[in-house]
């Protein structure tokens, strides 16, 4: 159970909203924190350098909202929630409420809000190419995904020549796995993965086919997502000796949230299985 500190009603001046008054005029919101941590070491020490300085987040935020116009207030939320989470590292999760009082609209109402809940979170993702030069490809792909403001801690496990998996007539592939924090939403890191794979041209042919660039959500901290655009975890890990080998390297503790086994056992379970298709040395 992690430690919260609540900032309440915070008053701030800004200028969103879709209406042209509301850009010029302006108005009041309020705004809500909730900040996750551990914050025990600051009751042994009682100093603020082990905590978060919530008159210095009122500050911050403030001149946030007083900032660049936006039309929503979900993208206002938004852009709180990272401001929290990359400037404050002892913050594992926040949760954001936008209020706006008295929204320019032609019912009776009091206020309209929006509030996120965003997190830290740990992501495995395979990576795999077999078209043009691989290695670089795959390089290329987990410098992208570091590159983005939302990710942290990235690492790329050893890579591996596979024999096609699939569909057999085809050039060998190189495979590997990577992990990573992010906080974007598991939709919003499919979204943020294909990007990756369209600009480094990967055309969409052929399931199993030849491509310059595959990149597959396997694990997001322990959640089970089962939605026919996305299954989480990955379902194909168990029978796929090129995704549990980098993992296993990458972390043999961490366990399937489905079958509740280390990678490491799934590994040896496969190996000993008698339908095992070995497709790496
Ligand atoms: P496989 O997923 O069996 O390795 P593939 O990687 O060749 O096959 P793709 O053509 O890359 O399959 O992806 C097809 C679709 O799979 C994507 O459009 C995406 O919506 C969906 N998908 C479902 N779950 C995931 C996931 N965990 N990671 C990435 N894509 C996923
Ligand atoms: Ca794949
Ligand atoms: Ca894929």
């Amino acid at each position: 159970m992690l430690d919260e500190i609540l900032i309440k009603d915070l008053e701030c001046f800004g200028y969103h909203g879709v209406n042209p008054e509301e850009k010029t005029l302006g108005h009041k919101f309020l705004i809500s924190i909730l900040m996750r941590g551990d914050f025990s070491k600051s009751m042994e020490t009682d100093s603020c350098f082990d905590t978060v300085d919530y008159s210095a987040v009122c500050e911050e935020v403030t001149a946030l909202v007083a900032g660049e116009s936006l039309d929503l207030i979900e993208t206002l939320a938004d852009r709180i929630a990272h401001l929290l989470l990359t400037k404050y590292e002892i913050v594992k999760s926040v949760r954001v409420e936008v209020q706006k009082p008295w929204a320019p609209v032609r019912f009776p109402m009091k206020t309209v809000s929006v509030t996120i809940d965003r997190g830290w979170h740990r992501v495995y993702v395979g990576v795999g190419s077999n078209l043009g030069d691989s290695e670089k490809n795959i390089r290329e792909a987990v410098a992208m995904i570091g590159e983005s403001d939302r990710v942290r801690n990235v690492k790329l496990s050893g890579l591996i020549s596979t024999k096609p998996y699939g569909v057999k007539d085809q050039p060998e592939f190189l495979n590997g796995a990577v992990s990573f924090e992010t906080f974007l939403q598991p939709r919003e890191l499919l979204r943020f993965l294909q990007d990756i794979e369209l600009k480094l041209k990967r055309e969409r042919k052929e399931h199993w086919g030849p491509r310059t660039i595959d990149l597959d959500i396997l694990f997001y901290d322990d959640q089970v997502i089962t939605e026919p655009d996305l299954r989480i975890p990955h379902p194909e890990i168990s029978k796929r000796d090129f995704v549990l080998k980098p993992l296993c390297e990458l972390d043999q503790y961490l366990i399937h949230p489905v079958y509740r086994k280390q990678v490491s056992q799934l590994l040896e379970e496969l190996q000993a299985s008698p339908a095992y298709e070995k497709t790496v040395e």
